[in-house]
């Protein structure tokens, strides 16, 4: 738990956010963070997300990082700050119509592939190109795309990580010069644990880190 705020005061003077990333873990152990100063944490199941919400401080920034379906946004929507691993449009329309909904604008991410490793979730780069062109952005108030969010593969290869992460930046910054020039698109969400220097080092803005700060799952 020391770790913690080390982690965080090396985080901060880098200008890079921290997902405290909860998953598994109880209450009792998110609160023991929360009092160290943390106010955002990840989970990547609905359902616990669903559970946690109301036992924990209403303060806190809680942010969706695991895959998600259309079906479920409704159990999140009324509270969640960011959904990170928006993967298909129907689904940024589902978030859109549940955000108005709950009158709210809820950020999110665009996922984008990055692993060569089959069956992970998330746009090829040049099919998200290819299907905003048909987006109207400007017609869906319930709804901020703040930048894009990528998991690496998980190898011992590091120079594969960096490529990887240097391609989610590169693919960030085609993004922001195509259709997000506004400077609320600002966000990159690469990092965990095991990879997270070399993700900053490639121009991460805010990194997902669970077992370094919990412990092993
Ligand atoms: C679990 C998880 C993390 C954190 O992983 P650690 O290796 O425990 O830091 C980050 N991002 C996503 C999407 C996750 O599911």
């Amino acid at each position: 738990m020391t770790s913690y705020q080390d982690l965080k005061t090396s985080l901060d003077a880098q200008g890079v956010a921290l997902v405290a990333v909860s998953k598994t873990k109880p209450a009792s152990q998110i609160m023991e963070i929360y009092n160290l100063g943390q106010r955002i944490f990840g989970e990547n199941r609905v359902q616990e997300l669903a559970d946690k919400y109301p036992e924990l401080p209403k303060d806190i920034e809680w942010h969706m990082i695991g895959h998600l379906q259309s079906n479920k946004v409704k159990h999140i929507a009324p509270f969640v700050t960011m959904i990170h691993a928006l993967d298909t449009i129907k689904l940024l329309h589902t978030i859109n119509a549940q955000g108005v909904q709950n009158n709210r604008q809820i950020d999110v991410l665009l996922q984008i592939k990055i692993a060569k490793e089959e069956g992970k979730f998330g746009f090829s780069l040049e099919d998200l190109k290819s299907q905003l062109i048909n987006v109207d952005l400007k017609s869906m108030p319930g709804v901020k795309i703040r930048g894009v969010m990528g998991m690496a593969s998980f190898v011992e290869n590091m120079d594969q990580i960096r490529q990887e992460f240097q391609f989610l930046k590169s693919g960030y910054d085609q993004l922001s010069d195509t259709f997000f020039e506004e400077a609320s698109f600002d966000t990159v969400s690469m990092g965990m644990s095991g990879d997270y220097n070399i993700a900053i080092d490639e121009g991460s803005t805010m990194v997902r880190i669970g077992s370094m700060i919990f412990g092993p799952r």
